[in-house]
């Protein structure tokens, strides 16, 4: 888009609003992974839940990061 179209740059609408924590098996491996954490909480009163907070915030980032160095790596001024 920014060599065809000479696109300078874009807004990504709706990303962070679209967070939400994710309970499936790959989800809950990373998360073990990442943290040592077996137990996943299920809700704030339950313990590790502001790391499954931080891992969830994280998983988001972590696309919206790759992506926008990808654009940034191509096209520096956008
Ligand atoms: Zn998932």
């Amino acid at each position: 888009m920014t060599d065809r179209y000479g696109v300078d740059g874009f807004w990504m609408d709706g990303e962070i609003g679209a967070v939400y924590t994710c309970y499936c098996d790959r989800c809950t491996s990373a998360f073990t992974q990442q943290t040592g954490i077996t137990e996943i909480p299920r809700d704030k009163t339950q313990a590790h839940w502001e790391a499954w907070m931080k891992f969830t915030r994280d998983s988001f980032y972590e696309p919206v990061t790759r992506y926008t160095d990808a654009v940034h790596a191509h096209k520096s001024a956008c």
